[in-house]
């Protein structure tokens, strides 16, 4: 499909070629960063929720709890214009391009601890406002993007490019400390390795905590 559309549309340009296929691994590279986020957030917050005492809340609540996970898990990267973010908005490339910018390049202040105190205190304002008027307890809306956007954090740890807690202090912290160990962003180890691995994190989760999640869904959410 891909060798097809860009034969047609590369015609004997070398130079449109590289930029179609380049911006072709971009959007790969996004969607599989974007998945791997994802259920890395679902995997906290599944922990989260089968070991610690959870309040009773309505279904609405849960929906959007989870919702708010995996919105949490993408929105550090709203400092990227090619970010799975912006890809999942409409005119999303358009928003990127515009908002990307203003958090000062990628991997800075939306990705560090400071990041974490302006889009926890943002979103609890926000939250705040609209808690009158959707019926939903947004403490656990909040608890549950808050999950997602540090976990978002702690797996970037383990990319090249590290992350920089401490933001202004231009310090990446990486897992293992050095860069050279770590893996590339997108890349064949993610793919191969580390989606994988959140899987199978997953089967062993549901598997040894299967009753608590049955509770779960039967006595903790109500209509
Ligand atoms: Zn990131």
């Amino acid at each position: 499909m891909l060798s097809n559309n860009n034969a047609n549309a590369c015609g004997n340009v070398p130079i449109d070629c590289y930029h179609l296929l380049r911006d072709f691994h971009d959007k790969l590279k996004a969607v599989m960063t974007g998945r791997t986020h994802d259920l890395a957030g679902f995997t906290v917050l599944s922990y989260v929720v089968f070991t610690n005492p959870v309040p009773q809340m309505s279904l609405a609540t849960a929906i959007m709890a989870l919702g708010a996970t995996f919105i949490g898990s993408l929105a550090p990267d709203i400092d990227q214009p090619t970010a799975d973010l912006y890809r999942r908005l409409p005119v999303g490339s358009v928003i990127g391009r515009i908002m990307a910018p203003f958090f000062g390049g990628h991997r800075y202040i939306s990705h560090s601890l400071l990041g974490i105190i302006i889009f926890g205190v943002g979103l609890r304002y926000l939250l705040s406002m609209v808690s009158s008027i959707v019926l939903v307890d947004m403490v656990i809306v909040w608890g549950a993007f808050m999950i997602g956007f540090t976990t978002h954090l702690v797996a970037d740890m383990f990319t090249k490019e590290g992350v920089a807690w401490l933001f202004p202090v231009p310090i990446h912290f990486g897992i293992p400390p050095f860069a050279l160990l770590r893996v590339k962003t997108g890349g064949g180890i993610e793919k191969s390795v580390f989606f994988p691995a959140l899987l199978v994190a997953n089967v062993w989760l549901y598997y040894t905590h299967y009753e608590v999640a049955l509770y779960f869904l039967r006595n903790t959410i109500h209509r």
